[in-house]
């Protein structure tokens, strides 16, 4: 399913599931530099629904550690695609279910898988910013803090439970094989995300600093694990602590 698989298995094999290499971290580095604003980088990320699995969850982690959790950049392009997935999300009507599943696909691969960026990839980044990318924390605190207001929105197939919400990858799959899926129940937890990424991205504004709250930013975490999947989150939140419920 889509390029997110390949690369699961390769960091999962590896055990690096949230350790980039040093082609990732200069890649990354580069991104948010500025790069994220490229009207074609932004073109890439909307046609693949954003990154891959593996470097979704790499670039939300070592962008929280250099930026001490200031996530404006991924705010606004996870604002976008959540965005997107709303409008697709509503469509009724004739044929409207065929077009929201084309709709849903991506429609490219990974920018950085791409590249042939992966978890043995040379670079030159500074070593002072490989420690800093190395460093989960500041994603674990970020995750942490907000648990409470993303945990319901984790996809049941990801997290290998029986809670029936999806994410868009195994929205997908559901929809294709003709299992059973609320849709509407579905319809709503997209309009959720996005409203509250709305908010959260917003308040990054100076007219509109302090309106979001603790749940508008969990929703950052809910976007990326919709559009690209919830393995290392998970991973990085429960497993990682033995403490997975
Ligand atoms: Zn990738
Ligand atoms: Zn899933």
């Amino acid at each position: 399913m889509e390029s997110k698989a390949r690369c699961s298995t390769i960091s999962e094999r590896d055990g690096h599931f949230l350790r980039p290499s040093n082609g990732e971290i200069h890649y990354i580095w580069w991104y948010m530099q500025g790069s994220i604003m490229n009207p074609e980088v932004r073109g890439s990320l909307r046609r693949a629904w954003g990154f891959c699995e593996r470097h979704a969850w790499l670039a939300l982690s070592i962008e929280a550690s250099l930026r001490h959790s200031f996530l404006m950049g991924p705010a606004i392009v996870y604002e976008e695609l959540m965005g997107r997935a709303n409008q697709i999300m509503k469509k009724r009507g004739p044929w409207g279910g065929f077009r929201r599943l084309t709709a849903l696909r991506a429609h490219g691969r990974c920018l950085m898988c791409e590249m042939g960026l992966g978890p043995h990839s040379r670079g030159f980044p500074s070593p002072e910013v490989v420690v800093k990318a190395q460093d989960t924390r500041e994603l674990m605190n970020f995750a942490e803090i907000t648990k409470p207001f993303w945990e319901m929105t984790v996809c049941g197939v990801c997290a290998g439970s029986e809670s029936k919400v999806l994410c868009r990858s195994h929205l997908i799959e559901g929809l294709v094989k003709g299992h059973k899926v609320n849709l509407q129940e579905q319809r709503e937890l997209v309009k959720s995300i996005a409203n509250r990424l709305h908010i959260y991205s917003r308040a990054f504004v100076w007219e509109h600093r302090g309106t979001d709250t603790m749940a508008d930013r969990a929703a950052l975490i809910s976007a990326v694990g919709w559009t690209s999947g919830w393995g290392p989150l998970i991973r990085l939140v429960y497993d990682r602590k033995g403490k997975r419920s």
